[in-house]
């Protein structure tokens, strides 16, 4: 007669029901310990949980199929690791093997794992960081924002704008906690891979190499199982990672730094659909840990959550030595000739920027040469095959692409539909900006009377390992004069040199029918503008440009004067009048199918099914839409909008839900997801 044991496994988005499996082991194991078991016929990873309340069902122990290998040389996971693995996925609706696999690198599914945790347990002690260089001395801001993290329990909203010196704050709040706790470890998290080598470097200089460690998607599997059981094992003092991380093992939490709080690379956008800003805050809350969000345009969540007493608002409005903001030019584009890519007036300051060795950076949300290709003879335009969108036109290759399922054609020679040879790109891309301002600056000379040096910066252009380090170090060096980018470039870069930014056509968002757009036009404004005038000494000439067809729109008005404040205060007015988020609370039910009546009658039972279950009383649900991009790879897509006044309520419904919709047989269907408090509607 052996142990019962209840063990999570990686099981299918939606089988909520029946987890954890009952296996049997020789001998007791605790709770979060690593187990290999046999799942039909594989053999597969899974973490030892906590019996369920009353020990569950009573099993046949003669049914039971034993316990393989188990994973001795790693310690269980923590009951705070297992919390919150459990309240991510009964948040977000999801399977708790689904999560919990998930979460661990997938290299720990072999047994090399317990090797190298071996290996890494016999090294010397584990790091102890010791501050490697004088750090400057805080500012007076920095100051009080650092006194208070230290005394007030948090959460904490740093409200700092660009160049503020949040950074600082955040290296001196990890430098207290580990003077106070050298075994402490913090969780730092950013929005974007590419922003983690900066990062990192900035907090290796600080605390030695050998205490910090990385986990993001970017890197190899053996590079992130050896990150993984670094943390795990309590030796690694500092985890700074992508979203990915907020899940990671870390037995000593002392702290959690989530930067650009507001950025919504933070919301995961398949599979589980979690919010890592949203479980950063969960986790310090349920681990008696402070949590400091960071950011220049905060999230209207957060920012409302001060308003509301729940955060606490610490502000650092200057910008570090005096640094001014720079001065934000408009350019009425009604006043400039039908397809103006740059205005004179702009064009004329990216020259004297030239001139005088500085830098620009010129923005646009679109990589590719032209996103559509069209026929002047005909109606033709280069539509996917495949989804309801255009394929991008790219120049460099001469290709078609579509974005959106990755159907690349060679660019044809002739009108595929009425064979006249004038086809012909329409709007504009990063390609073609880049191409234009090569032309457009073809006189511009540096101050050592080279030509200027146009470069640039997108998906496309960093595809290649390693092609982004190299892009950064030239702009770094001061070896590109111009930087055209997409919102890439325009995110918590310090380059020292840029003294001019330019949007130059930023008014799609403007009338948008997604209710974020504003927020996230003016975040993306305001981060872009931040990238200027970063050295003190070149600031007082810093420029941040945006051309625009509205130059009316209240939004400028607010940005002109850097005034974050004004604008969130302005929104968040239109959204209680709107009762839209954050003072209500919003989920999905998305579905893909063959056909779009499928998808839609699948949406249309599960409205049907939904009154009379738990919270219905508090929930609207709304009816079945196709989604903007409708179809995507032969995919047809739909989506159903539940909103609610109560987050309880709609937590409950959404819970009671589930089940309902599992049962729901519908021919054609493909697949169905829910996502809690979506960020794209
Ligand atoms: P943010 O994260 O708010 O954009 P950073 O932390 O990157 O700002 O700081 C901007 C620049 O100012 C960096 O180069 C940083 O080294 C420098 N800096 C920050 N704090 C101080 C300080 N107290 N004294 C001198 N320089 C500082
Ligand atoms: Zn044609
Ligand atoms: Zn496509």
């Amino acid at each position: 007669m052996g142990e019962l044991l209840h063990v999570v496994v990686p099981t299918p988005a939606h089988s909520t029901v029946g987890e954890p499996l009952s296996y049997l082991g020789e001998a007791p194991l605790a709770p979060g310990s690593l187990v290999r078991v046999p799942l039909g016929r594989r053999e597969v990873c899974g973490v030892v949980w906590d019996p369920p309340p009353g020990n569950g069902t009573p099993v046949d122990a003669a049914q039971l199929r034993p316990v393989g290998a188990v994973l001795g040389g790693l310690p269980p996971l923590s009951a705070g690791w297992r919390q919150l693995v459990a309240f991510a996925a009964g948040y977000y609706q999801r399977s708790l093997g689904e999560v919990a696999l998930a979460a661990l690198p997938p290299q720990l599914r072999g047994l090399d794992a317990v090797q190298l945790a071996r290996r890494l347990q016999r090294k010397a002690a584990p790091a102890a960081a010791a501050p490697r260089h004088v750090p400057p001395a805080p500012s007076d801001e920095q100051a009080q924002a650092l006194a208070a993290i230290a005394a007030e329990p948090g959460p904490f909203l740093l409200f700092g704008a660009t160049g503020s010196g949040k950074t600082e704050v955040y290296l001196r709040a990890v430098q207290a906690l580990l003077a106070r706790d050298p075994q402490a470890q913090a969780l730092v998290l950013v929005p974007e891979i590419n922003l983690t080598p900066q990062l990192q470097a900035r907090f290796e200089e600080r605390f030695g190499a050998d205490t910090v460690v990385a986990l993001h998607s970017g890197m190899t599997n053996p590079q992130r199982l050896k990150g993984w059981i670094a943390a795990h094992l309590g030796r690694a003092r500092i985890v700074l990672g992508t979203r990915m991380a907020v899940f990671a093992s870390l037995p000593t939490l002392g702290l959690i730094v989530v930067d650009e709080e507001h950025d919504p690379s933070y919301k995961q956008q398949e599979g589980a659909r979690y919010s890592a800003r949203d479980l950063a805050v969960y986790r310090g809350h349920a681990e008696g840990v402070k949590v400091v969000l960071g950011s220049a345009t905060p999230s209207l969540e957060s920012w409302q959550a001060c308003d509301r007493g729940r955060y606490r608002c610490l502000e650092m409005p200057a910008r570090i030595g005096a640094g001014a903001l720079p001065t934000v030019r408009l350019v009425n584009m009604n006043h400039q000739p039908r397809g103006t890519l740059f205005s004179p007036p702009l064009l004329a300051a990216i020259g004297q920027r030239i001139a005088r060795g500085e830098q620009s950076l010129v923005f646009l949300n679109r990589r590719g040469y032209a996103p559509v290709l069209a026929c002047n003879a005909c109606d033709w335009k280069s539509e996917c095959s495949h989804c309801s969108a255009f394929r991008v036109f790219h120049k460099i290759d001469r290709t078609l692409r579509c974005h959106h399922c990755g159907f690349t054609e060679r660019v044809p020679r002739a009108c595929p539909q009425c064979g006249n040879v004038d086809v012909a790109p329409l709007g504009r891309g990063t390609e073609r900006l880049e191409e234009q301002l090569v032309e457009l600056l073809a006189q511009a000379r540096r101050p050592d009377g080279e030509p200027a040096r146009v470069a640039r910066m997108d998906a496309d252009s960093t595809r290649l390992k390693g092609a982004l380090e190299e892009q950064l170090a030239q702009v770094h060096a001061g070896e590109v004069d111009v930087l055209v980018g997409t919102q890439m470039v325009t995110k918590g870069h310090d380059f020292r040199r840029i003294t001019l930014v330019a949007a130059v056509n930023p008014d799609g968002a403007l009338y948008s029918s997604d209710f974020r757009a504003p927020e996230r036009l003016f975040s993306l404004l305001m981060q872009a503008a931040g990238r200027a005038g970063r050295d003190a000494a070149r600031s007082a000439a810093s420029e941040m440009w945006v051309q625009t067809f509205s130059p009316e729109h209240p939004m400028f008005a607010a940005l002109k004067k850097h005034d974050y404040p004004a604008f969130a205060e302005q929104q968040l007015q239109e959204r209680r009048q709107a009762a839209m988020p954050p003072f209500a609370f919003q989920a999905l039910l998305r579905a893909e199918a063959r056909t779009q009546e499928i998808a839609q009658a699948f949406l249309q039972s599960a409205a049907d099914a939904g009154p009379g279950l738990d919270g219905s009383g508090h929930v609207v649900i709304y009816a079945p839409v196709p989604m903007t991009v409708q179809r995507v790879a032969n995919v047809e897509r739909a989506q159903l909008l539940l909103e609610s006044g109560s987050r309880p309520a709609l937590q409950a419904f959404l819970a009671a839900w589930q089940p309902v919709l599992q049962g729901l047989r519908v021919r054609g269907l493909i697949r169905w997801a829910i996502d809690v408090d979506p960020l794209v509607i």
